[in-house]
């Protein structure tokens, strides 16, 4: 059975301090999951837990107290609307979160993409040469599946994502250097740990004579026996609307299966 979108576990608010958008409230979030026949979604707005010290500014303001001013969250029959969040991980692969705060995430996402953020998620160095980022994503890749995590209720963010390299030329370049053994010790060790690997809408906006290079981790990932759930990753009502559409290309193009899909979604 060809894969189902029925969930999306990856979309932001407006608390997010990059989306702001007044429309990108929980209640219109939910209206999206209605429209579009969705079972479960889950609100994962920016997040750095402050008893993990030395972060930047931008994610001292985004700790606990500041998300959980989304709850409680609107209801619908029939929809199970969950509250999770993005972590960030540091360029020593820190992640930003504790024990702690385990219980009360439903989902917990980490990027380990994030390369526009010089000096906190990516040394100056490894910013200097695609060679430096393809070894930035390797490193923290590995650093997440070996976090300690609870790994079941963990996904691993855009591992596509745009800001690997500003200028598209690179970024194409970092994800095609990216060694397939290395790929497939990583993929079948996220395979074992059970992590969810994202297809993210923003990611599968690929342009067609790119389709190669940005799905290739994610073919081998498949090969690995990873399991995949949707995130749109939206941080406005647009970016809700437009997700059918990528998500139905993207899971088309790596011809998904119902079996290619995070137990997680399916409860
Ligand atoms: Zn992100
Ligand atoms: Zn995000």
């Amino acid at each position: 059975m060809r894969y189902v979108y029925d969930h999306d576990l990856h979309i932001h608010s407006q608390i997010s301090l990059c989306s702001k958008d007044p429309e990108q409230t929980p209640e219109r979030i939910l209206q999206y999951a209605k429209e579009n026949g969705l079972r479960k979604i889950c609100l994962t707005d920016h997040f750095w837990d402050e008893a993990v010290p030395d972060t930047i500014e931008w994610y001292k303001i985004q700790n606990y107290e500041w998300i959980a001013k989304s709850l409680p969250l609107p209801r619908a029959e029939g929809i199970q609307f969950l509250f999770g969040a993005e972590c960030e991980m540091d360029k020593d692969t820190r992640i930003g979160l504790t024990p702690r705060y385990y219980d009360k995430l439903d989902f917990i996402i980490v990027p380990t993409t994030h390369l526009n953020n010089i000096g906190f998620s990516l040394t100056e160095q490894q910013a200097q040469s695609a060679e430096g980022r393809a070894q930035a994503w390797l490193k923290k890749l590995e650093g997440l599946l070996y976090s300690g995590l609870p790994y079941h209720k963990v996904g691993a963010a855009h591992l596509a994502c745009s800001l690997i390299s500003k200028k598209r030329e690179e970024y194409l370049a970092v994800l095609d250097m990216l060694p397939e053994d290395r790929l497939r010790t990583l993929f079948r060790r996220a395979a074992e740990i059970g992590i969810g690997i994202e297809l993210n809408s923003s990611d599968m906006s690929f342009k067609e004579n790119e389709a190669q290079t940005v799905l290739r981790i994610f073919e081998i990932a498949k090969m690995c026996g990873c399991r995949f759930y949707l995130g749109s990753d939206a941080h406005c009502p647009k970016g809700l609307d437009k997700a059918k559409e990528i998500f139905e290309r993207a899971i088309d193009y790596l011809e998904l299966k119902e079996s290619d899909k995070l137990e997680f979604c399916k409860l």
